[in-house]
């Protein structure tokens, strides 16, 4: 299978060559050229495959140029130990409404699912390309991602890593993830000011020519974590085929019916792999984009402008907090089929903030799509009720999207995507509970043990005496020093 950008269809590449450079030389996004069609049988045959082995099959429909037996070890090596078992694990919040809880993984986040896997797809690429050079990852976070890429590529050969978060932007558990990661090849920095800041610095390293020639002369290239790589994207179709398959199993879902599923997003990776699922032959009804209070994304699926300018909220829900959702640009190609278009909207929206799409590409996006938005006080109420009527627990996150599900009669069963353990948000949790809420998060940890009859996973309750290894703090101005180290 072949790749080419969103924005011009001239230049293609295989997946390995995708991986490798993250964006198209013209500034676009890969896609595939077509996509893998499953038919029915196809799908008969995948339902009672543990995870991995799903997960080989559906890498090796898109990752043509590698070696399936590699794609299926390296997805057995993935998704086994480290999700103890529980890589897509669906829960039943009530009648009618489900739970995929992808947090089970080494640093309770939904992006573990990529980044778990992408480290091992490079440096396989490498090798196959015969490429030899350092590759150092430049990565801004606002919390899940840059523990998520630390995990991943630490320790891997050939490979450096390195993170930049908001200072005092993230959550306690958040910043001692990062700021304790073993690893000889990773560095962390705090970052004064905002996720904006922090992201605005490591796009200027990536643009900037000088910086680029200066690492190439030692042998070193830069590259990306960010969503917005092919690499992130494919591992995150499975989960909705096993969740769909695990659903049927149990009846929640009459085999070749429709589910719904409502997806807290933000970057619109994660939901866009459903999109990619469903056109490939999966029964999903309705995708149902959730926001919180940055619902940049409402407006658009709803109107079909897409207006960056406005206020940006900082929220209980940090990792859905964003006004450019950068894989958008991937949905706009499929539902347009026009790299002209598309190019041109891009180039409106980073010279004028904002760009509005024709009628029939607003009707493509809104027959697959629908969407709402829930503030933090909304979501606290539904974190709230779920765990008060059904006994479910959920992160802020995952709160958001359960209560913009709630906000949708239908008659399709619907799956929520969970997105992030409860225990990285302890005091968020505590207080959207109407409970005491302690200043440490660690207090607060044991206080959402203690009231909710819940597990803290081991990987979160052992911070509390890992030894920090990275506390150094850095302007805006500094993050070009700092990658360039
Ligand atoms: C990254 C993240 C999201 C948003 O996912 P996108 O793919 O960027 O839309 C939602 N919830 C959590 C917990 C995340 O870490």
């Amino acid at each position: 299978m072949r790749y080419h950008s969103t924005r011009g269809a001239g230049h293609t590449a295989q997946a390995g060559q995708a991986i490798l450079r993250g964006l198209a030389p013209d500034g676009g996004l890969y896609v595939p050229e077509t996509l893998p069609r499953v038919e029915e049988t196809t799908l008969k045959s995948w339902q009672k495959l543990p995870y991995p082995a799903l997960a080989g099959e559906i890498l090796a429909l898109f990752l043509t140029d590698y070696d399936p037996a590699f794609l299926r070890e390296a997805a057995a090596a993935t998704y086994g130990d480290a999700f103890g078992g529980k890589a897509g694990q669906v829960r039943t919040v009530h009648d009618g409404l489900y739970s995929v809880e992808l947090w089970h993984g080494p640093t309770c986040a939904f992006k573990d699912y990529a980044l778990q896997l992408m480290p091992r797809l490079l440096v396989q690429a490498k090798r196959q390309l015969r490429r030899d050079e350092v590759t150092r990852i430049l990565v801004a976070t606002s919390g899940d991602t840059g523990k998520a890429a630390l995990a991943g590529y630490a320790g891997l050969p050939g490979i450096e890593i390195a993170v930049f978060y908001p200072n005092a932007g993230t959550s306690e558990i958040q910043r001692l993830q990062m700021a304790t990661q073993p690893g000889d090849n990773v560095a962390v920095y705090a970052v004064e000011g905002n996720f904006d800041d922090a992201q605005t610095g490591v796009k200027r390293v990536f643009a900037d020519a000088e910086a680029a020639a200066a690492l190439e002369k030692r042998g070193i290239r830069l590259s990306s974590a960010n969503s917005i790589n092919w690499g992130r994207l494919v591992p995150q179709l499975v989960y909705y085929f096993y969740a769909y398959f695990r659903l049927a199993e149990q009846g929640a879902v009459r085999w070749g019916d429709p589910l719904d599923v409502c997806v807290p997003t933000g970057n619109f990776g994660d939901i866009l792999a459903g999109y990619y699922a469903k056109h490939m032959g999966l029964p999903i009804g309705r995708l149902v984009c959730a926001s919180n209070k940055n619902n940049v994304l409402t407006d658009f699926i709803t109107t079909g402008t897409y207006d960056a300018r406005r206020e940006f909220y900082k929220t209980a829900s940090p990792s859905m907090d964003i006004l450019i959702s950068s894989n958008l640009e991937r949905l706009l190609y499929h539902a347009c089929g026009d790299t002209a278009k598309v190019a041109g909207w891009m180039e409106e929206l980073a010279q004028n903030g904002h760009y509005t799409v024709d009628g029939a590409t607003l009707a493509a996006i809104q027959s697959d799509f629908a969407c709402g938005c829930a503030d933090d006080r909304a979501a606290a109420a539904e974190l709230r009720a779920r765990f008060a009527a059904d006994a479910y627990l959920c992160d802020p996150h995952t709160a958001v999207a359960l209560c913009v599900a709630g906000q949708r009669g239908g008659a399709a069963p619907m799956a929520v995507l969970s997105t992030a353990s409860p225990y990285k948000f302890p005091r968020d949790v505590l207080s959207a509970l109407g409970l005491p809420v302690p200043e440490s998060d660690f207090a607060a940890m044991a206080a959402l043990e203690t009231a909710t009859g819940t597990k803290a996973p081991q990987s979160l309750a052992a911070l509390q005496t890992a030894p920090v290894r990275f506390a150094q703090v850095i302007p805006p101005a500094g993050i070009r020093a700092a990658a360039l180290f």
